[in-house]
C-alpha cells in the first residue's frame, strides 16, 4: 500500500479552515480565562451588565505580574502532578483489553479498559482523605478553589504544550512496522492537509501513543472529567468552610454532574466507537477540549452558585422538578445509545426492529428511539444540560452558557455526521432520512 493510500491528503477543512482554526485556538482559551474572571470571589457577573473595570483589574499589568500569572510554580507543580500522576495510575490499574476499530493499515489497536477500577480507587482515596480530615477540610480542594484562575491558565498552556508534542512526534517514524510493513504513522483523515497549523489544530496523528499508553483515550476520559468533578466539589468545600452551610442548588448541580461524569468514565467501551476516537486526530482541538474546556466551562454553574452573592435555595418542589427533568434526559440519552449499540452488536436480532440494509452490509436502525429522530441521544444529552443550568435560577444568562454552547456543538456534530453518512451510505442514507426526517428534536429540528 502506498503512503498516499494509507494516509490520503485532507481536502476539506472543517471550522472554516485555517482562519477558523486560528480563531478557536486563541479565542476559546481567552474565553475560558474570561469566564474565570467573571465568577470569582472578587467579581461575579450579575444579569448581563458586565463591569469591565472589575474584570481588567484582575489581569496582570506588568511583565513580572504576567510571569507570576502564567508560571506560578505551585500551580504548575500541582497540575503536572495531577496529569502525570493520573497517567501513571492509569498504567498501573489493571483492566480488560479490547480491540479498537480496524485502522487504515488493517490492524486494530489494543485498549485497556479500566474505568470502573480506576474510579473506585480514586473514590476510596478521596473518601479516606475526607474521613481522616479535620472537619472535612481538604487542603487540595481549598487550593483548587482559591487558585482557579491561575490553574485555568496553567491548563491552557499545558494543552498548547501537549498538542505541540503530539504534533511533533507524528513526524517521527514508528519503531516497529505498521500493518502494511512501512514505518509510517496512521494519520487522521482530517489532519493531513497542506497547512501545518491546521493539522496541529485538528490533530495530525490519529492515535498518538507512548508505548501502550493511548494519550487520546486517557485525555478524553480521565484528567478533564475528574478535574471537573473536583472543581465542583471544591465549590461545596469552600461554601461549607467559609459560610458554614451548603445550598441545595449547589448540592443538586454536584450530584447531577457527578453522575454524568461517572457514567462518562465508566463508558470507555462506548468511546472506542465514537467519532473522537475513530476519525478525529488528537490535536489542539481535542486536547484543549478534554483538558481545559470541559473542566473549566462545565463547572460554571458550581462556581457561580458557590459565591455568596449568588447563594440560591431551590426548595423541594424545584429540586424535584429539575431532578425529574434530569432523569428524563438521562433516560433518553442512555436508552437510545444502548439501543443502537445493542442493535449494531446483533443483540436485538429477534426484536423485529425495522432497519434499512445498506450495500456495505451495515444496518441503519429506524425503529424505537431511532425512529423519533436521527440523534435522539443528542436530544437526551441536551435535556440533561438544562437540568444542570436550571438550579442557578434566572439571575444571569452566563450560567446557561452550557446549553447554548452544547446545543451548537450537537448541531455541528450532527451536520458532520450527516456528511459522513451521506458519503458512506449514499442512496440508503437518503432513504433513511425520508423515513426518519427529524435530525435531533422530534417535530422541531
Ligand atoms: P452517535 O452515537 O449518534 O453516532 C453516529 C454514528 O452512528 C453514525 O456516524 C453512524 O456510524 C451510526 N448511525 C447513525 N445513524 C444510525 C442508525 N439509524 N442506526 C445505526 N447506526 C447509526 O453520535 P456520537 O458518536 O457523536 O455521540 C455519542 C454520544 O456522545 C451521544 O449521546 C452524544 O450526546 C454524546 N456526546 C457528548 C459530548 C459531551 O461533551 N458531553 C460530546 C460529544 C458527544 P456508522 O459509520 O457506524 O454507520
Amino acid at each position: 500500500m502506498s503512503e498516499a493510500v494509507l494516509n490520503p491528503k485532507t481536502v476539506h477543512k472543517e471550522f472554516f479552515g485555517v482562519p477558523g482554526a486560528f480563531g478557536i485556538s486563541f479565542g476559546l482559551p481567552a474565553l475560558v480565562i474570561f469566564f474565570a474572571l467573571i465568577a470569582n470571589e472578587t467579581y461575579s457577573l450579575q444579569g448581563v451588565r458586565l463591569e469591565l473595570d472589575k474584570v481588567a483589574a484582575q489581569l496582570p499589568q506588568t511583565w513580572d505580574q504576567i510571569q507570576a500569572f502564567c508560571f506560578d510554580h505551585t500551580c504548575w507543580t500541582a497540575y503536572l502532578t495531577w496529569f502525570f500522576g493520573l497517567a501513571a495510575f492509569d498504567q498501573i490499574v489493571p483492566g480488560k483489553h479490547l480491540k479498537g476499530v480496524k485502522l487504515a493499515d488493517g490492524t486494530q489497536l489494543d485498549y485497556k479498559i479500566n474505568g470502573l477500577l480506576f474510579v473506585s480507587v480514586f473514590l476510596v482515596v478521596f473518601l479516606a482523605r475526607l474521613y481522616q480530615s479535620d472537619n472535612y477540610y481538604l487542603p487540595e480542594l481549598d487550593f483548587l478553589y482559591k487558585n482557579h484562575l491561575k490553574l485555568t491558565v496553567v491548563t491552557i498552556l499545558f494543552s498548547y504544550g501537549l498538542s505541540t508534542f503530539v504534533f511533533i512526534t507524528s513526524y517521527i517514524p514508528l519503531r516497529t512496522p505498521n500493518g502494511v510493513g512501512s514505518k509510517e504513522r496512521i494519520l487522521s483523515i482530517n489532519g493531513n492537509s497542506e497547512s501545518y497549523f491546521y493539522n496541529w489544530f485538528i490533530g495530525r496523528e490519529l492515535n498518538p501513543r507512548i508505548g501502550s499508553w493511548d494519550i487520546k483515550l486517557f485525555c478524553e476520559l480521565k484528567p478533564g472529567l475528574l478535574l471537573w468533578c473536583l472543581i465542583n466539589l471544591s465549590c461545596i468545600h469552600n461554601q461549607y468552610h467559609e459560610f458554614g452551610k451548603v445550598t441545595d442548588s449547589l448540592i443538586l448541580v454536584n450530584v447531577l454532574q457527578s453522575l454524568y461524569i461517572l457514567d462518562g468514565v465508566l463508558n470507555e467501551e462506548g468511546v472506542l466507537t465514537m467519532m473522537d476516537v475513530v476519525t478525529d486526530g488528537f490535536g489542539f482541538m481535542l486536547c484543549f477540549g478534554d483538558l481545559t474546556w470541559v473542566p473549566y466551562t462545565y463547572s460554571i454553574q458550581s462556581r457561580f452558585l458557590s459565591l455568596p452573592q449568588n447563594f440560591y435555595e431551590l426548595g423541594p418542589y424545584k429540586t424535584t422538578a429539575i431532578l425529574l427533568l434530569n432523569l428524563l434526559g438521562f433516560y433518553i440519552f442512555k436508552a437510545s445509545n444502548i439501543q443502537k449499540s445493542d442493535f449494531r452488536r446483533g443483540k436485538l436480532e429477534n426484536s423485529n426492529l425495522q432497519y434499512i440494509q445498506t450495500k456495505s452490509g451495515t444496518k441503519l436502525l429506524c425503529d424505537g428511539w431511532w425512529s423519533k429522530s436521527q440523534h435522539m441521544n443528542y436530544f437526551g444529552d441536551w435535556i440533561v444540560g438544562w437540568s444542570w443550568c436550571l438550579p442557578t435560577g434566572f439571575q444571569t444568562l452566563f450560567t446557561y452558557f452550557y446549553v447554548i454552547y452544547f446545543g451548537s456543538l450537537l448541531v455541528h456534530r450532527q451536520i458532520r455526521d450527516e456528511t459522513k453518512c451521506k458519503e458512506k451510505y449514499g442512496e440508503y442514507w437518503v432513504k433513511y432520512q425520508k423515513q426518519v426526517p427529524y435530525k435531533i428534536i422530534p417535530y422541531i429540528y
